[in-house]
């Protein structure tokens, strides 16, 4: 589901910004009480909601936002950009190839790479790119992530291709809480065998158990933003 563009220009009413100001204080307390420090990076994830939103999160002192679909991104990402406020865009949906294109001039990092085409796109359209490896955790394709066995080719391949691979991404399965740790503990300790820093686990739902594995980013969209 995208939204349609609403208004590029819309301001958040003080009451949105209060309200996103304050779940954003419960999350770093959620984080806190798990273990983490500031260390900790916030992705919002704003999918869903309309650029006052966006507006909102950045006003409360978020600068990584994540986005699912690269049309929602690109038409967000252009809304703020002439406000001058610093954002760091992620991609943390499954990317179509043929939409590396539209994300390109905005993007900061794309969290879901997990095949060899898109790495070779994303190194065409934008060398350098700071990338995610993703790692399908819970068995489904349609959950997007390559498997376990592929992962360190794939982190290999990135960055043979000029890429920076800085980490790995996963989604937890949707199942038990037992399951959904020893999913985040077998891939930090991936993360730690190849070497890389960033662990990108974690959800609204299940911040707390990722961040006790070692997430370095965790990515909140209901938690800060609401209900989409
Ligand atoms: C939607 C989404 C999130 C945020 O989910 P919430 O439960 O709303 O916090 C995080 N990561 C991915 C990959 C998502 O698709």
């Amino acid at each position: 589901m995208t939204v349609a563009a609403d208004d590029p220009r819309a301001e958040p009413s003080p009451e949105l910004v209060e309200r996103v100001g304050e779940r954003l204080a419960l999350v770093r307390d959620r984080i806190r009480a798990a273990g983490g420090d500031e260390s900790v990076r916030i992705i919002g994830v704003t999918k869903g909601h309309p650029v006052a939103a966006v507006r909102a999160g950045l006003a409360v002192g978020l600068v990584d936002l994540g986005e699912n679909y690269a049309k929602e991104l690109q038409e967000k990402a252009e809304a703020v950009e002439a406000d001058g406020t610093p954002v760091r865009w992620h991609m943390i949906g499954q990317l179509q190839t043929n939409k590396v294109r539209t994300i390109a001039p905005h993007v900061a990092m794309v969290q879901t790479v997990d095949r060899p085409s898109l790495v070779d796109e994303l190194a065409k359209r934008v060398p350098g790119l700071p990338v995610l490896v993703q790692v399908n955790l819970s068995g489904d394709p349609a959950r997007g992530g390559c498997t376990w066995e592929d992962a360190p080719g794939l982190v290999e391949a990135a960055a043979a291709a000029g890429l920076r691979p800085e980490g790995l991404m996963g989604v937890a399965p949707q199942s038990t809480t037992d399951e959904a740790r020893s999913a985040f503990a077998r891939l930090a300790a991936l993360r730690a065998r190849l070497g890389l820093a960033e662990l990108s686990i974690g959800m609204s739902g299940d911040l707390d158990i990722a961040v006790a594995e070692g997430a370095t980013m965790v990515r909140i969209g209901t938690a800060v933003f609401g209900e989409r």
